[in-house]
């Protein structure tokens, strides 16, 4: 089984590229899903943050406070080695778990990440699709999802790798600068490239 990484800056169309692909049947993890998810009310990583940082890192609904703890993190880099250290391991684990689901019979899954070659978990993939836009058409596009400024979208692109060092690191890209229904027949030829190549 193949566990191809869907990667892209902010606003670039992974989650629309996504969606493509598992109407095509292709199973699909979300990167950022996982880490939500792993330090949700319940979980032994929020205990052990809520134990660690004290109940103040939590709401009132007993959920975590993620803008008082990127405040500590921010602040104090040795909270922010801690809080990886803690949950580095954890999301890995179940990033692995719910790439390989139970009776799934297709050769390839995707891992859709925006920080797959900024982080290691392309360690986790053995290709990389990236779905790639203008500059500008991130920015136009983003601005127009979120309620961010037009100066923080440049500051979270300005973090993420430059676009064409990502599309360097690709062993296939997407044109997402063109109308959906020309990238949904990209997908389809990809996905029939991708059935026969990792069949
Ligand atoms: P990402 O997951 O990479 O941040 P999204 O898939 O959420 O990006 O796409 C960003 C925005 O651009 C969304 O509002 C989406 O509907 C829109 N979008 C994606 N692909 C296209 C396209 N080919 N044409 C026009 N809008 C698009």
């Amino acid at each position: 089984m193949i566990v191809l990484g869907l990667t892209g800056g902010i606003g670039s169309g992974k989650s629309t590229v996504a969606r493509q692909f598992g109407a095509l049947g292709v199973h699909w993890v979300d990167a950022d899903d996982v880490a939500r998810e792993v330090v949700e009310p319940g979980t032994p990583a929020l205990a052990a943050i809520a134990e660690h940082f004290g109940q103040e890192i939590l709401t009132s609904e007993g959920a975590l406070d993620r803008a008082r703890l990127r405040q500590i993190v921010f602040e104090q880099p040795e909270q922010r080695a801690w809080l990886e250290s803690l949950l580095h391991p954890i999301i890995r684990e179940e990033l692995i778990r719910q790439l390989h689901p139970a009776d799934y019979t297709l050769p390839y899954v995707l891992l859709v990440s925006p920080l797959l070659l900024e982080t290691d978990q392309h360690k986790l993939t053995e290709r990389v699709l990236v779905v790639d836009v203008p500059e500008e058409v991130q920015i136009e596009r983003t601005m127009a999802r979120d309620t961010n400024s037009r100066e923080q979208v440049e500051r979270i692109i300005a973090a993420q790798l430059p676009r064409d060092h990502r599309t360097a690191k690709a062993n296939a890209v997407i044109d997402n600068n063109q109308p959906a229904e020309k990238v949904a027949a990209e997908v389809r030829a990809l996905h029939e490239r991708f059935m026969v190549d990792f069949g």
